[in-house]
């Protein structure tokens, strides 16, 4: 009997051990792949789970982990302990906001952009972009659909146009304001003069969404041209604050030469910032940018091949996830926030919605732009913009979110 035990047991040993050397040789290929030496993991022996509480309770408990903590999280490929990360944000946002989910309706303004980031399909340099630019008696008439459909927020979002379209802009956010003053105006228009904002502000919009992108100087040099900055962007969402905007920030997750030292600066940049909004989806190439191939070349090599332990570069794999993992912190950070599942998550995983709200997003923007225009609104490839992304998908969406145990709320700003 007891030579019976013993068999079992030993077995069972062996089997662990198999499973546990299929597991490194998965991520030595991954790093391979992304042209770098394999060191392991450094958490793997240790107890992942166990970090991954801490980070849980230290958030809940309002106290501030160090950067370390943060990072061991993020490098964290254990699913029960990242199913616990997500567990936990999801009970915070169920436990502020019960099982609503906020609608927010998306008008995509023009595609017209003065700017010429590195990864964003309607930069100014790509000639392959049919240009328009709405009419205001359009956005009017987007708005008028969205409020009949139940949208009581709405976010005029575009590229960035010159200086003189402000008092445009400042125009449209007063029109809107006037025929629905039970509305909220959100603005994702970029970077804007001082003026720009304050008339904007005082024509009565209330919320301006400028991810900040990334945290690191050299990082954005990367992504952005040489006419771009980050401290002007940075500049931006302090002016955006002191206006007294409701203020989002955030960073595409997996952008060209992002490592994972680069999102814990994000994170303890947010963390001083204090945002009200948070948009984080992962970056997905576009055809016609520099990074058309940007999955696929080694762009995620650290910069000078110098590896170090702090800078593990993000492999590719890996964006969805750490889209997710990244929701859940931040839910946990700040848990009156608004999160959406963003449609980057959504074109990235066909359930990308749901998957969002199960870590911890509470809001989702369906699109309200004029189906005319909608392809040509093209930041990525394959951006989803029709069925449950859409206005006219609401009813597909409510179902989809019944079936996670959520519904949507309409009628609220
Ligand atoms: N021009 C405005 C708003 C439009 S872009 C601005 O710069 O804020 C909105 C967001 O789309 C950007 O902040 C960026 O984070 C995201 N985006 C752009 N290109 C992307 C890509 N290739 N993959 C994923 N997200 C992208």
């Amino acid at each position: 009997m007891r030579l019976y035990f013993f068999f079992v047991f030993q077995k069972y040993i062996r089997l662990l051990t198999r499973a546990r050397k299929r597991t490194e040789n998965r991520e030595k290929q991954y790093f391979c792949r992304a042209g770098l030496r394999f060191t392991a993991m450094p958490n793997r022996k240790k107890n992942t789970s166990g970090k991954v509480r801490n980070l849980i309770l230290k958030l809940q408990r309002n106290e501030i982990p160090d950067a370390q903590e943060y990072r061991e999280v993020l490098l964290c490929h254990d699913r029960n302990a990242v199913s616990l990360l997500h567990e936990a944000a999801r009970e915070a946002s169920v436990r502020r906001f019960g099982n609503g989910i906020h609608i927010r309706g998306l008008v995509e303004i023009t595609n017209i952009c003065r700017n010429d980031c590195f990864y964003c399909g309607i930069r100014r340099s790509n000639g392959r972009v049919t240009r328009y630019r709405l009419t205001r008696s359009e956005i009017l008439g987007c708005c008028r659909r969205g409020y009949a459909s139940g949208f009581r927020t709405f976010v005029l979002q575009g590229g960035e146009l010159p200086d003189s379209a402000d008092r445009d802009i400042a125009g449209l956010c007063s029109a809107i304001r006037s025929e629905f003053p039970d509305c909220a105006v959100a603005l994702s228009l970029g970077e804007r003069s001082e003026e720009g904002y304050r008339m904007f502000r005082e024509a009565g919009a209330t919320r301006y969404l400028l991810r900040h992108e990334t945290r690191d100087p050299v990082h954005y040099s990367r992504l952005h041209p040489p006419g771009m900055s980050l401290s002007n962007r940075l500049h931006c969402l302090d002016m955006l604050k002191d206006m007294g905007y409701m203020t989002g920030t955030g960073i595409m997750v997996g952008s060209p030469y992002q490592s994972i030292g680069n999102i814990v600066d994000d994170i303890l940049y947010m963390a001083r910032f204090r945002p009200e909004m948070i948009g984080i989806g992962p970056f997905i190439p576009h055809r016609d940018t520099p990074f058309a191939g940007a999955r696929r070349a080694k762009a995620y090599s650290v910069a000078g091949g110098v590896e170090d332990t702090f800078h593990v570069p993000l492999p590719e794999w890996d964006a969805g996830e750490m889209t997710l993992k990244l929701i859940s912190i931040f839910r946990l950070m700040f848990p009156d926030a608004f999160i959406p599942a963003t449609t980057a998550l959504a074109t990235f995983y066909p359930d990308g919605h749901e998957r969002g709200i199960l870590a911890g997003a509470n809001v989702v923007m369906p699109n309200l732009s004029p189906p005319s225009v909608r392809d040509d609104y093209s930041l990525y490839d394959g951006k989803v913009a029709y069925g449950a992304e859409s206005a006219e998908g609401l009813d597909e969406l409510r179902i989809r979110l019944e079936d996670i145990g959520y519904r949507i709320l309409l009628s609220e700003a």
